[in-house]
């Protein structure tokens, strides 16, 4: 194999492992005995060295303390995001604040701290390694991965010395590598069921892009549990209890359990053996047959559960199990012969299994990688993005021109008039945010579009343009029809956003979402207020005269009225008025229109609308 400077990796909660396009395909990238998952493990010796991998996993077994498992788990939270993580890692978790006042998890091993990143740095330092220290890598992470666990996966890469030209999804990566953009279009749903963690994607593909429907799981369903079963049952008949703090027994156990489930998926029976020998124990041996049935039975709930999780997640992308096209099965648990039956079944199709159930992910990442790099197909957009950009109206709104999660790249068009007469320059406000008002969107940035001819207001037309490109960086562009006079500008959207802002301009707009509609009503109603008192000031300075002083009278009050329910914050009575005012200046508006009507067809006012009758 030559040095592949470029390779999709799949950074597992349990394995890891690189892959690399050659020859117009991808392989996985193997060790000299074959074996290509690198276990997601690692461990500190007090010499400073460190393990990582399968030598790590070995010494799991003989030092515990020093060895850290399930990184993935860690990466872009914070403390108060790990409940059920902080159990099972058996290492001391803290959080660190720095200076900027950003909260950091580091774990405590041997006396140092790590963050997560540079945990997981290590794991994709020992991958980068294993296939001959490429510079470049597209690295994978689940569907649901919010945006600062994508970070954290992109700050990783970093440490380990790649340059990361792009995080993508498991499942797409997944559906990548059985070429399943070939299609063109359809729907694709992925079964992801790994050591730790179930996770169900339905995709949908257009034109050859991908996009994730719908994401659902269960983050403590996966391999693990199923070995877990075996255990207990080999535990019951050794008369062991499972809570026990030897570790070294449990390890013992976990290893003939896995090994067992493992044999299981190739013959009907398979034994369940243990021997332990030496060290300060006394002597430990047991036997015990399986058979596949037996072990069916055993998973049969987990299984069920997560046929549910697929169930939500149809639910979620508006799919029914017979309107999905392909099924793609991804992780080493779904090469259990029940786990086949049973997803095959559900989805009424026979799921694709040519591929290494463990070994997609990274072929589909080095597929991704390939096109990146060799700009030998069209770029696959597979990117969305993260929040609405929108500019801003009168009174402090928010015009959403793209929204959130639209995939990228994005274009977006919206059409702007003068609002005074012989106006020569029109000024944009850039937000981007999920909420309806300016104040609670972040400011981007200003736009100016100026060399305007003078012309009447209303009359000059600016079509603005939002471009989103396939690195999320926004451009905004903007002409005026009838002159030609345009500009244009480039804005950073995202950057600098941290993500628990992400995150919490997404919850605020989600419990503000009432509020913020009541805001945005008044102020449209205040703005069409202003609007309608203006005209009508104009239109009586013009037909004034031909109006009756009840007419006259009328106008005035109801005037009056909207001024004061304006300056007001009941949306009710404020639409009263406006609707009161609309109907005492109906008369103004019919004389007006007959105006505009004589100038146009120099009419002779015959057949006219009389204001009067009306
Ligand atoms: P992850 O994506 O969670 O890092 P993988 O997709 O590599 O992990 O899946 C690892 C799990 O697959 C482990 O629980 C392992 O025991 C299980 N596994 C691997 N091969 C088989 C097999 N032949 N039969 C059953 N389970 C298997
Ligand atoms: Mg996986």
């Amino acid at each position: 194999m030559t040095n592949p400077s470029v390779v999709g990796i799949d950074l597992g909660t349990t394995f890891s492992l690189a892959a690399f396009v050659e020859n117009g395909r991808p392989v996985v990238v193997r060790d000299a005995t074959g074996i290509a998952l690198v276990p997601s493990c690692i461990s500190f010796h007090e010499d400073g060295s460190v393990l990582v991998g399968s030598a790590a996993k070995e010494r799991a077994l003989s030092d515990p303390e020093h060895t850290i498992f399930s990184v993935k788990r860690l990466m872009g939270r914070t403390l108060a995001d790990l409940k059920k993580e902080l159990e099972l890692i058996p290492h001391q978790i803290v959080e660190r604040e720095t200076a900027d006042g950003r909260k950091v998890l580091h774990v405590k091993i041997g006396g140092r701290e790590y963050t997560a990143e540079e945990l997981s740095a290590l794991i994709l330092k020992e991958v980068r390694t294993r296939a001959g220290n490429p510079t470049k890598a597209v690295i994978t992470v689940p569907a649901y991965f919010d945006d600062s666990q994508r970070q954290a996966t992109r700050d990783a890469g970093r440490i380990a010395g790649f340059d990361v030209l792009r995080i993508v999804n498991e499942p797409t990566a997944a559906a990548l590598a059985y070429g399943l953009d070939r299609r063109g279009s359809g729907t694709v749903a992925v079964y992801d069921l790994g050591g730790g963690t179930f996770d169900c994607s339905a995709l949908s593909l257009s034109d050859g892009v991908f996009k994730v429907l719908a994401t659902n799981g269960d983050t403590y369903l996966g391999g693990d549990d199923f070995d877990r079963l075996l255990m207990q049952v080999a535990a019951k008949e050794m008369g062991i209890d499972l809570a026990t703090r030897d570790a070294e027994l449990l390890q013992h156990l976990r290893d003939a359990a896995e090994r067992t489930k493992i044999a299981l998926s190739t013959y009907e029976s398979a034994t369940f053996a243990i021997s332990i020998t030496g060290g300060f124990r006394p002597p430990l041996a047991y036997s015990r047959e399986v058979t596949r049935t037996e072990f069916e039975e055993l998973i049969k709930p987990l299984i069920d559960r997560s046929l549910d999780r697929c169930k939500a997640a149809l639910r979620d992308a508006q799919l029914k199990p017979a309107q999905v096209d392909e099924v793609v099965l991804v992780g080493g648990s779904t090469r259990i012969p029940f786990v086949r039956k049973r997803v095959g079944e559900f989805f009424g199709k026979t799921p694709h299994t040519g591929l290494n159930p463990d070994e997609v992910v990274a072929l589909g990442a080095a597929v991704q990688a390939d096109i990146l790099t060799s700009g030998r197909r069209d770029m696959l957009l597979l990117d969305v993005v993260p929040l609405s950009l929108g500019i801003e109206t009168l009174g402090g709104v928010v015009d959403k021109l793209i929204h959130r999660n639209t995939t990228v790249p994005a274009r977006a068009m919206t059409r702007y008039t003068t609002g005074v007469d012989n106006q020569t320059a029109i000024l944009l406000n850039i937000y981007q945010g999920e909420r309806e008002l300016t104040k609670d969107c972040r400011f981007l940035g200003t736009f100016k579009l100026s060399g305007i001819p003078p012309m009447p207001a209303q009359f000059a037309q600016v079509d603005v343009t939002f471009l989103v490109n396939q690195d999320g960086i926004l451009t905004v562009s903007a002409k005026e029809l009838r002159s030609g006079a345009q500009a244009r500008v480039t804005v950073q959207p995202a950057h600098g956003l941290t993500t628990a802002e992400v995150d919490q301009l997404v919850n605020d707009s989600i419990e503000n979402a009432q509020e913020d509609f009541t805001a945005r009503r008044l102020i449209e109603l205040r703005n069409k207020g202003e609007n309608d008192l203006r005209h009508t000031e104009k239109g009586l300075s013009q037909a004034g005269d031909k109006l009756t002083q009840a007419q006259h009278d009328a106008i005035a009050s109801t005037g009056a009225a909207l001024r004061t329910a304006m300056a007001g914050t009941d949306i009710t009575a404020l639409q009263e008025a406006g609707m009161a005012f609309a109907r005492a200046t109906n008369p103004l508006a019919t004389l007006m229109m007959n105006d505009v009507l004589r100038k146009r067809f120099g009419g002779s006012g015959e057949g006219e609308l009389d204001a009067e009758k009306l």
